[in-house]
């Protein structure tokens, strides 16, 4: 299993990490081992960061126990830092941080990097996958308005005209396609659950096989059901949203007080007590209940390459961009693999499995861009040669 380097960035996620640790002690196994990974980038390890298995964590994280309902809400806070905590902001933005240099080394721009990326892509067919929310889109109060700009759509096109492309997301796959508009890539919804290929011929899509796969198809009825408890239950919480995404639902908390997000936590146990079938994980100022099966946004990236053509193959290098706790789940496959890289989008340290990072989505553009521009100019150069 991946060891993760926590990086601790101000007094309030101490006191969430000891809180977590004692009301999880038996599932988290906390170390002061150096990270290492195949895919790696260059600069190598930095010695006395905690480490902790934090895919035991989460599996054993489950929704019995008041105790249990808080570490989850002192966790979400701990992985939504906010702009508007200045003491956060100031310990965690600063390029003379210490904390946050440390986690720059261990995980730097991929701007910066962009160089050393294609090099070791060099001879490989390059796919890209690409979570949705605070990733091609800024996070918003209002998910139901988390739109992405033109220029950023066309930037998508662009790139999926380059190379075999693919948004993976925990939104439903028809409202995150009614956000991305763009038939000739392949989606991954409900954090992998309902996956379809391009309905556009394209490059990398010639056949036009019509890839609809969705493993969790029998919980449809009980997400439905779910879906309606859970808005009965948290309507009498201001600003409380939940979200049927199909296959998963998701509460947001992102408009609550703070002060509310126990109380909303408890409510969503309430319901979920009743139905053992299903698990809580948590988000950025999100909670999702999602059938409990082996299935992810991991499991849905090794079967968008294996309908790719590239099961096993050596010759392929995935390069997956998100911002979430979900995406790790991908981040951890592609170390696993020791292929491609994860490239986690945050401003502030966290806790990842990605080997590179990007600020926000105007950065995402960027590199997107950028990697246009290098397949532009590589074909060039190969006719000219030719
Ligand atoms: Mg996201």
């Amino acid at each position: 299993m991946t060891q993760q380097n926590v990086v601790v960035s101000d007094a309030n996620s101490r006191i969430n990490l000891q809180a977590l640790t004692a009301a999880v002690s038996n599932s988290i196994n906390v170390a002061t081992a150096a990270h290492k990974s195949p895919a790696a980038p260059p600069g190598g390890a930095v010695a006395g960061f905690i480490s902790i298995y934090r895919n035991k964590f989460l599996k054993t994280l489950d929704i019995n126990g008041a105790a249990k309902i808080n570490s989850l809400v002192d966790s979400m806070r701990a992985s939504s830092p906010s702009r508007h905590h200045s003491s956060t902001t100031t310990l965690t933005t600063s390029p003379n941080d210490p904390q946050h240099n440390s986690w720059i080394l261990h995980h730097p721009s991929a701007l910066d990097m962009f160089e050393q990326i294609i090099e070791a892509s060099r001879g490989k067919q390059i796919v890209v996958f690409l979570d949705y929310d605070g990733t091609l889109s800024p996070i918003v109060d209002d998910p139901d308005r988390a739109f992405m700009s033109d220029a950023m759509r066309k930037t998508v096109r662009n790139l999926a005209r380059c190379f075999p492309t693919a948004i993976v997301s925990g939104r439903c796959r028809d409202k995150v396609y009614n956000f991305v508009r763009l038939a000739e890539l392949y989606y991954a919804g409900s954090h992998g659950m309902d996956i379809k290929g391009p309905t556009k011929i394209s490059k990398y899509n010639k056949e036009s096989k019509a890839i609809l796969f969705q493993p969790a198809c029998e919980f449809l009825p009980m997400m439905a059901k779910v879906y309606r408890l859970l808005v009965e239950k948290t309507s009498s919480t201001p600003g409380a949203k939940v979200e049927n995404n199909k296959f998963c639902v998701s509460v947001h908390f992102r408009c609550v007080d703070e002060k509310k997000w126990s109380e909303l936590a408890n409510q969503v146990r309430s319901v979920l007590k009743e139905y053992p079938k299903l698990r809580l994980t948590q988000g950025r100022k999100v909670l999702e209940i999602r059938p409990r099966i082996k299935w992810d946004k991991g499991e849905a990236l090794e079967f968008l390459l294996q309908s790719l053509g590239f099961a096993n193959c050596t010759d392929v290098f995935p390069v997956y961009i998100g911002d979430d706790r979900s995406d790790e789940d991908a981040f951890k496959k592609l170390r696993e693999r020791g292929k491609g890289y994860g490239i986690l989008v945050s401003k502030f340290p966290k806790d990842t499995s990605a080997s590179y990072s990007l600020q926000e989505p105007d950065e995402v553009m960027d590199f997107l861009q950028r990697l246009v521009e290098w397949k532009r100019v590589s074909v060039r150069t190969r006719r000219f040669r030719v």
